[in-house]
């Protein structure tokens, strides 16, 4: 079993109704299992910046299937929710990175775990440091919460509350 985190965000159409069906499918997931979900936030498009707001956030899963086959589902999730991929940092229905997977480091063509951007952003790091601030990067050696820190002032963050569908996503950890 392992601690795996999560960044899901979107700027397409029904915005949160797209996120609530794309977390319904990742409880869905083979031996996984959703225990925190951050509050939603609304963000202000980076890299692209011509484009609709986005809402983000952060999940943690305890999985026992490993960092392959979740990237592999997470991107299945992606694609039932019609996401097309034209632009790189464009528009899109839901967007499901991983971020970290307890201390593991993965490099490979299709998956770099810790994403290696994480630290860039903070419309990652404040949902992520909401529910795993003392989380520690395997790589940097820090916790997210000093990541988070590291940054400076955050704009172009705000929390946007937490829907009671979230709460029923979480299930009590092990
Ligand atoms: P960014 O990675 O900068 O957030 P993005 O999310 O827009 O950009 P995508 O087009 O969604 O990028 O993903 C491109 C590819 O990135 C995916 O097909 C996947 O193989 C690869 N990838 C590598 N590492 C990860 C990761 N940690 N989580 C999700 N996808 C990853
Ligand atoms: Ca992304
Ligand atoms: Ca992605």
């Amino acid at each position: 079993m392992a601690r795996a985190h999560v960044a899901f965000g979107g700027n397409v159409g029904e915005v949160e109704a797209n996120l609530r069906r794309a977390l319904e499918a990742v409880v869905r997931l083979p031996k996984t299992r959703i225990v925190r979900v951050s509050s939603l936030y609304r963000t202000a498009p980076v890299g692209v910046v011509d484009q609709a707001p986005f809402v983000n956030g952060a999940l943690a899963a305890d999985t026992e299937i490993e960092p392959e086959a979740l990237l592999a589902g997470l991107l299945a999730i992606e694609r039932s929710l019609g996401r097309t991929r034209e632009r790189r940092w464009g528009p899109r229905t839901v967007d499901l990175d991983i971020l970290l997977w307890e201390q593991r480091v993965v490099r490979t063509p299709d998956l770099e775990v810790p994403h290696p951007r994480l630290q860039e952003r903070a419309f990652v790091l404040v949902p992520l440091a909401e529910i795993a601030a003392e989380v520690r990067h395997p790589l940097l050696h820090r916790t997210v919460g000093a990541l988070l820190e590291a940054l400076g002032p955050v704009s172009g963050v705000d929390r946007l509350g937490r829907p009671a569908w979230l709460d029923a996503l979480e299930e009590n950890p092990c």
